[in-house]
């Protein structure tokens, strides 16, 4: 037996073909499964999860590259390690195309037993080096995630005595320094708690891990502009959007958009009113949504920065925590996308974001 027992999907409609193959796997210690068409291919990664799916290119319902892109949609079984197989009549082009559409490799008929054993395992090492380095990362933010908890309960207690005693010396006759030193300890709290919450924000993004769902991206504005009343108001903010598509995602996506259009309000330039402007289109099988502000721009070796946890351009003077860009790249990782920004300093920013078009009809049903 494999010393980890992975499964392997083994996807042939030629039972001959299919049958060897197995015979190969079984003797190497792998557990098998298999499946002559596209559907059942669907129907039995959801069912069972294999660590690596064999794909035939040609299959009798649908291609190999269709299925492909398929399970690379559904997020349950999106990180399978599939191996598209094809004749040796098949063109370079493609096994482009085979591992542009999301394979992760790519063998040609005939293959030596012992070439698929080793490519099998060389591709399983891959996936523990992966797994672990996953786990390291549940572990650390699980970590995150106590130490902003538990520091939450003695900041409430902080701020709710300093607050008392304010209030218990309201009518006292004290210095000035006595009532500077209390109203530092209260904004002091109110920092540490805006942090906090952003650390649990950050600690807690979950990423793939949930429920896909349809999201109107309209709908999803409006929400957003009313999260953000108090401060459109404040700065006479105007956001705009052109049409907006409705997406299949998760509900954590609006935190991205949320912390931009946010952004996008706190980095004004002085006297000028936030102008911001939403739009999307596609290329490339993704949906690319923008976010161009007229605010103070980013200088370009800062464009980079931006989007690691805990880095700012500024100080108190603009409130933050250098959170919300990381918790956006973060969630778009997680979700395949990409987030990126265009920016002039003094002429405005455009955050750029990218997310694989997934459509919801199409997911199989695990
Ligand atoms: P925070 O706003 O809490 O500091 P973010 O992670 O949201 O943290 O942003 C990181 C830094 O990127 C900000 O401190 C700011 O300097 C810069 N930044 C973000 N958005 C914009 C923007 N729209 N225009 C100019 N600078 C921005």
């Amino acid at each position: 037996m494999h010393p980890r027992n992975y499964l392997i999907l083994n996807v042939d409609d030629y039972t001959p073909g299919r049958y060897a193959r197995t015979k190969v796997l079984r003797q190497a210690g792998f557990s098998v499964i298999e499946a002559a068409s596209g559907a059942e291919t669907l129907r039995l990664a959801g069912e069972h999860k294999p660590a690596v799916i064999l794909l035939d290119v040609n299959l009798p319902d649908m291609s190999g590259f269709q299925v492909c892109r398929q399970i690379r949609q559904h997020p349950e079984i999106a990180a399978t390690t599939i191996l598209h197989i094809s004749a040796s009549s098949i063109q370079v082009a493609h096994q482009v195309h085979g591992l542009e559409a999301g394979a992760d490799g790519y063998l040609v008929e005939p293959i030596d037993g012992s070439v698929l054993i080793a490519t099998l395992n060389a591709h399983l090492r891959a996936r523990e080096a992966e797994d672990a380095l996953r786990r390291s990362n549940e572990e650390l933010e699980a970590f995150a995630h106590r130490v902003a908890h538990d520091l939450n309960e003695p900041l409430r207690t902080m701020t709710a005595y300093a607050q008392l005693l304010d209030h218990s010396l309201r009518d006292e006759v004290v210095s000035g320094d006595v009532k500077a030193s209390i109203d530092n300890i209260v904004a002091a709290s109110g920092r540490m708690r805006s942090f906090v919450d952003s650390m649990l924000q950050y600690a807690t993004v979950r990423g793939n891990r949930s429920e896909p769902a349809v999201i109107d991206c309209e709908e999803m504005m409006r929400r957003i502009l009313a999260n953000l009343t108090a401060a459109i108001e404040e700065s006479h903010a105007q956001v705009r959007w052109d049409p907006l598509p409705s997406i299949y995602g998760d509900a954590e996506l609006e935190r991205v958009f949320q912390n931009l259009i946010g952004n996008a309000i706190k980095y004004r330039r002085e006297g000028v009113p936030p102008e911001i402007q939403v739009s999307a289109g596609q290329a490339d099988g993704n949906w690319v949504f923008s976010v161009r502000d007229n605010g103070i721009g980013i200088a370009p070796e800062y464009q980079d920065r931006i989007f690691r946890l805990f880095q700012r351009l500024h100080g108190r003077e603009i409130p933050g925590n250098g959170i919300g860009l990381a918790i956006a790249k973060k969630v778009l990782d997680a979700h395949r996308g990409t987030i990126r920004v265009e920016s002039r300093p003094g002429e405005g920013s455009t955050f750029f974001v990218t997310l694989p078009r997934v459509e919801a009809r199409t997911a199989p049903a695990v």
